[in-house]
């Protein structure tokens, strides 16, 4: 058996690219960190393309495609919107293929979009709306088939008490986008999807069906999208608990790069303690540059 420790090799990441015809990128601690490119991150993303499916794998649901996009331009990067791969839209598909037509959304208005263009409508709560005023009996739209939350700014005591009302119906499912506790902002780490769905699950007494990484729905929507097969897929990530686990329990490939979130000096420990052991682990993306050259 290959030790852990042994997984940390260039030479091995390298040939997992050079085998793999579609790479997934996390974009967090992988091709930047608080916004600031990471060393040949564009010239190894570049690189890929002439031959390779790229996409951009993201729990965010606060930023658009074209915001990613934009900010992916700004470290050198050219992509478009269409590969990236947002837990919102991942939900957005995944809805759509079971038959859901309407929802409760208390998350990121921008996901009003992604849901329309598959087909569904969402409600958005009423935030003026006096909580005392809500009757439970006729507040809730029977063709309701699910509530989805996710990160958003626009949160209040009246519609965490709206959602609750499809909620305590359990024929109406319980959607959660992604459960990150945080996400970068601006000038520092805010509030994730996790606070929405926890304060739910909190006064519902539920649990979620989550949608974004780990959970594997990624390769679904990338398979009904492009008809892109798990096998030929390597995830590219800096946490084990989302990025890895994807690849694990979805089955496709995975490379554990250090300049994000997990730590140089004891990744080995955490993956064995969480039985999530990446395929390679490098440095950073700059030790995978040059994949191309075989020796
Ligand atoms: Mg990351």
């Amino acid at each position: 058996m290959v030790s852990t420790e042994s997984l940390f090799s260039s030479d091995r990441a390298k040939e997992i690219i050079r085998k793999k015809k579609v790479i997934l990128f996390d974009c967090d601690g992988v091709l930047w960190r608080s916004g600031v490119g990471l060393p040949s991150a564009a010239e190894f993303v570049n690189s890929l393309s002439p031959t390779k499916k790229v996409f951009f794998v993201t729990n965010n649901s606060g930023g658009t495609p074209a915001h990613l996009t934009s900010k992916l331009a700004r470290i050198g990067i050219t992509a478009t919107e269409d590969q990236v791969i947002s837990a919102p839209l991942v939900t957005a598909k995944v809805l759509s293929a079971r038959g859901v037509k309407k929802v409760f959304l208390l998350a990121n208005t921008n996901m009003v979009s992604y849901l329309k263009s598959s087909g569904i409508e969402a409600i958005e709560a009423d935030f003026s709306m006096n909580p005392n005023d809500i009757d439970g009996d006729s507040f809730t739209d029977p063709a309701v088939q699910a509530v989805v939350a996710g990160a958003t700014q626009d949160l209040n005591y009246s519609s965490l008490a709206q959602a609750l009302q499809y909620l305590l119906k359990p024929e109406v499912a319980f959607i959660a986008t992604n459960r990150d506790p945080t996400f970068p902002g601006a000038h520092s780490m805010l509030p994730g999807a996790n606070t929405v769905v926890s304060a739910l699950i909190g006064c519902s007494g539920r649990q979620p069906e989550v949608m974004g990484k780990p959970e594997p729905f990624v390769y679904e929507a990338l398979e009904e999208m492009y008809g892109i097969d798990r096998k030929d897929c390597v995830i590219v990530g800096d946490r084990l608990s989302t990025d890895i686990e994807l690849a694990v329990r979805g089955g496709s490939t995975s490379i554990l790069v250090l300049t994000g979130v997990t730590p140089a000096e004891s990744w080995h420990e955490m993956a064995e303690s969480m039985g999530v052991i990446p395929d390679a682990v490098v440095g950073g993306v700059a030790d995978i540059v040059g994949w191309d050259v075989v020796e």
